[in-house]
């Protein structure tokens, strides 16, 4: 099947029109017992213990949050073992050797919509927190946290952007999942009694906006509209895509429920909908495997859990007899991935595997592009000289901490410099 979609990713040199393929019966699946946001956790398994699919295996504590962790497949533990996350830590996660059998557990259930049109904002936020959905654009943040919001809301924006190059799981999510999409903003705009919604896409994709505008004539009773934004980059980016479609300005520090205003992506809101409707966690999610550096490009259905290597292998494994770079997420605002025995976690959107032509950092020559490209406004040339100086003061008053990490000032840089490593450091010691 890849081999035949090969042909089209090869002319249009993207998977954005490559049908999704199904990876769902992994050997063994890895959940992480800590991660990003959370430092502590309580883990209720230990090996030998039969789980299905949504037993939970144990509880993550974030600071002021909380987060189930789920089996994704059935079977049985067979350990704690240590296996790289997606930020490229070497964290400990529990291992389950799959029976194939995807039992489920009985909690995991059809609800009625009669059910669920009585439902509270406390019920949303009570099935979306047991059921750890967090932000699948790739933020990771607690969905049900936003729900807690004591602003009231009047509009719901979903963010079909993806505006990085290569990211095409958004798209695919669009393309073959519109009418969960209108489910998951039903429940959205029920749970937060707002007014409006929008979907956010590029102005550019007209297949995206015609098989939006047919779902949502399905829809009538649904104040539902599509916004076409920006083709650039970082349109994805909230404050810009609220800039764009809405005309509001949210400032720095400010939340955009300070607005009436709360924000999922497409995959968070198809989240959503599973976790109210069938009270089940976050179990599959849409990937995509691409670059030039791997040989079929592929949107895949993954379970949660399941180790990049054998999705490598799926697509035909590493093109070209030369070194590569991994990028999990995507180029601009992605992270580097040292080895490929990492683990797809829920908030991994993509790795992109590209051949390593080596780059060499120039010397600065205060030209300046860097700074007209920052959307925040900052002086990256600057704020590299203070974090190569360690000069904590002067990174304050440049506003390291409004870097939003957009990686723009790198790519336009003259000098090849990496100037987001600089940024990311200099936030790091202006904390
Ligand atoms: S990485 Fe930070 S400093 Fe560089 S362009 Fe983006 S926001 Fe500006
Ligand atoms: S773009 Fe690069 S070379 Fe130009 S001023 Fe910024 S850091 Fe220096």
């Amino acid at each position: 099947m890849i081999a035949k979609t090969r042909e089209i990713a090869d002319v249009l040199n993207l998977t954005k029109s490559l049908p999704t393929i199904r990876y769902t019966k992994p050997k063994h699946v890895y959940v992480s017992i800590t991660n990003a946001r959370c430092a502590k956790a309580d883990v209720y398994v230990k090996t030998g213990d039969k789980v299905k699919i949504g037993t939970v295996l144990g509880k993550r504590y974030g600071g002021y949050f909380e987060q189930n962790m789920h089996s994704t497949v059935s079977g049985t533990v067979t350990g704690i073992v240590k296996k790289f996350h997606r930020t490229g830590k070497l964290l400990e996660f529990i291992e389950i050797e799959n029976d194939f059998k995807d039992e489920r557990e009985e909690s995991i259930y059809e609800r009625s919509e009669e059910e669920i049109a009585k439902y509270t904002r406390e019920d949303f936020i009570e099935r979306i927190r047991e059921n750890s959905v967090v932000g699948l654009g790739g933020s990771s943040f607690p969905t049900y946290v936003k729900f807690q919001t004591k602003d009231p809301i009047d509009t719901i924006m979903i963010n079909g952007i993806e505006c990085e190059p290569y990211l095409t799981t958004d798209h695919r999510i669009i393309m073959e999942y519109p009418e969960l999409i209108m489910q998951g903003i039903k429940y959205c705009l029920q749970a937060f009694t707002a007014k409006k919604a929008y979907i956010c896409i590029k102005k550019k994709y007209d297949d995206l906006y015609e098989v939006l505008s047919a779902v949502i004539k399905k829809y009538p009773e649904l104040p539902v509209e599509i916004k076409r934004v920006g083709n650039y980059f970082p349109q994805g980016w909230e404050v810009e895509m609220i800039k764009t479609a809405l005309g509001i300005h949210v400032k720095h520090g400010e939340l955009p429920s300070k607005y009436g205003i709360v924000n999922f992506n497409v995959s968070t809101v198809v989240g959503i909908y599973r976790a109210v409707k069938f009270n089940t966690p976050v179990i599959e999610r849409n990937f995509t495997l691409t670059g030039d550096g791997i040989k079929y490009p592929s949107n895949i259905r993954i379970r949660i859990g399941t180790p990049l290597v054998e999705l490598v292998e799926l697509c035909g494994g590493y093109d070209g007899d030369c070194d590569k770079v991994l990028i999990m997420g995507g180029p601009m605002m992605g992270a580097n991935l040292v080895r490929d025995d990492a683990v797809c976690t829920k908030t991994c959107t993509s790795v992109i595997v590209l051949k390593d032509k080596k780059i060499k950092e120039e010397p600065c020559i205060r030209c300046a592009s860097c700074v007209y490209s920052c959307p925040c406004g900052l002086q990256p040339v600057l704020v590299m000289n203070a974090t190569k100086n360690k000069d904590v003061d002067a990174l304050k008053k440049l506003r390291v901490d409004e870097c939003i990490e957009c990686g723009l000032c790198g790519y336009t840089c003259t000098s090849k410099i990496n100037l987001t490593d600089y940024m990311r450091q200099g936030k790091r010691l202006a904390k």
